[in-house]
């Protein structure tokens, strides 16, 4: 019997779920991780794909929370097949996506027009979230058990909060009778409407209404006490303020079932980006104070955030070409998330496993509860690991290559980034998705095809 098999050769393998970090290679053999070791020492390989990774980083797949791949709907910001391609760019082998699309993810049907679509089109494994409410009106909840059958990993109204607690409190209990996770987008928006920019003086200076980051705060304290009340689980998306990080971090100790994620953008950028009116720099939550980006950084580090995740929210460029009042909020996040999340490490503030691990096993540990019958049954056994057996899903990466962030050269249809023109230090040359190679960046490493002498 013929066996697929990939030899990822001679890299730093960096698994940190699995307290893996050893330079050696890594064998996939029909779509599982089979064996890790020695270079030169893998089993009975003859024949089959080879990526040489001398001198770069393998590590399990990243996983994407959190991104708007706009289609059903809006497939001129973005489609399923091109959102995924810019994935495999970034290193992500699989995405969550948000379900505010059009008509939105709020029926079993529209799951499996999506699933269809991905399976068609997509180069990366497409894990759908599900609307809390009926239409992410905020009035009914949706029917959750059909959409949990129907196979989505999450749900979230995100774009928007829940806004009523009572129906929040019953999502929380329906949600964690299934054993899945709602992810709230925390925001008052009665203290942010008309808001276009975080509350403070580069709103006040370009005469545009501000967000003030308890429009946040309090929304993650109701959640946080909804969720200790219903006993169930809660994900606080895109946290960006320092006063979230602090009340996740406190019920956190008290045993509260949370978990949080923080976007690249958050975590390195200030509301001084848009001081110049930039709208690539207009986003939802905004961009915060230093305080803020300092302590999502040592939150980060810490594990009181337990994954980074890009809200890749792409717009076209009338969208963000008409005002920064009137302008889409939105950053296209996903060819970029790694290198920028690579600042804080070449900073000093991450380690490179810890990095790894909030792109890995932190957003599988979100997806994935053992204990409950549906979760996971769209979710891939072992997915954010590299133990034998689990998906063999890698992405290979060099943390110091440096590049310059060309927008036109995205494989997103959203060019609206705040690093154009940019200088990053970190790029990813291979991602595999289940033992394929989906993409393969020619310019830093080569895929050769087996019985090639190497
Ligand atoms: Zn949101």
């Amino acid at each position: 019997m013929r066996h697929d098999t990939l030899l990822v050769r001679g890299g730093r393998i960096i698994d940190p779920g699995a307290g893996i970090d050893v330079v050696g290679d890594l064998l996939v053999v029909d779509g599982r991780v089979a064996w890790i070791g020695e270079a030169g020492g893998a089993p009975g390989v003859t024949g089959g794909t080879v990526l040489p990774a001398e001198g770069m980083v393998v590590s399990p797949g990243f996983i994407d929370l959190h991104c708007h791949l706009r289609e059903p709907g809006f497939e001129s910001k973005e489609t399923i097949a091109s959102g995924t391609l810019a994935a495999a760019r970034g290193g992500f082998t699989t995405v969550c996506c948000m379900p505010n699309t059009r008509p939105p993810l709020d029926s079993p049907a529209t799951v499996e027009l999506v699933k269809a679509s991905a399976v068609s089109g997509g180069v990366v494994r497409v894990l759908p979230i599900g609307c809390v409410t009926v239409g992410q009106e905020g009035l009914e909840l949706a029917d959750m058990e059909a959409l949990a059958g129907a196979g989505v990993v999450a749900f979230s109204d995100d774009g928007r909060p829940v806004a009523g607690s009572e129906l929040m409190r019953r999502a929380l209990e329906r949600a964690a009778r299934l054993g899945l996770p709602i992810m709230d987008h925390c925001e008052d928006t009665s203290m942010t409407a008309g808001g276009a920019l975080n509350d403070g003086p580069v709103a006040a200076r370009l005469g545009l209404r501000g967000m003030p980051a308890i429009a946040e705060e309090v929304m993650v304290a109701r959640d946080i006490e909804l969720a200790r009340a219903a006993m169930a689980r809660v994900h606080i998306a895109h946290v960006s303020t320092a006063g979230a990080v602090s009340l996740i971090r406190e019920a956190k100790r008290s045993r509260v079932d949370i978990t949080a994620e923080a976007t690249p953008h958050h975590l390195t950028l200030t509301e001084e980006r848009a001081s110049g009116g930039d709208t690539n720099a207009k986003v939802n939550p905004p961009l915060r104070t230093r305080r803020d980006v300092e302590e999502l950084g040592v939150a980060l580090a810490e594990g009181v955030i337990d994954a980074i995740a890009t809200d890749h929210a792409p717009h076209s460029s009338r969208d963000k070409s008409v005002g920064f009042a009137a302008a889409a909020f939105g950053i296209s996040g996903l060819e970029t998330a790694l290198a920028v999340a690579l600042i804080l490490v070449h900073q000093g503030r991450l380690d490179l496993a810890s990095l790894v691990a909030r792109l890995t096993a932190g957003p599988a540990g979100v997806l994935g509860r053992e204990s409950n019958p549906t979760a996971g049954q769209s979710v891939p056994k072992g997915i954010g690991s590299l133990r034998p057996g689990a998906v063999g899903d890698v992405t290979v990466f060099d943390p110091d290559l440096e590049w310059v962030v060309a927008p036109q050269d995205f494989a997103s249809k959203g060019r609206n980034t705040p690093w154009a023109g940019r200088r990053l230090k970190g790029k990813v040359a291979a991602t595999v998705v289940a033992g394929s190679v989906v993409y393969n960046d020619s310019r830093t490493i080569d895929a050769r095809k087996g019985n090639q002498r190497s």
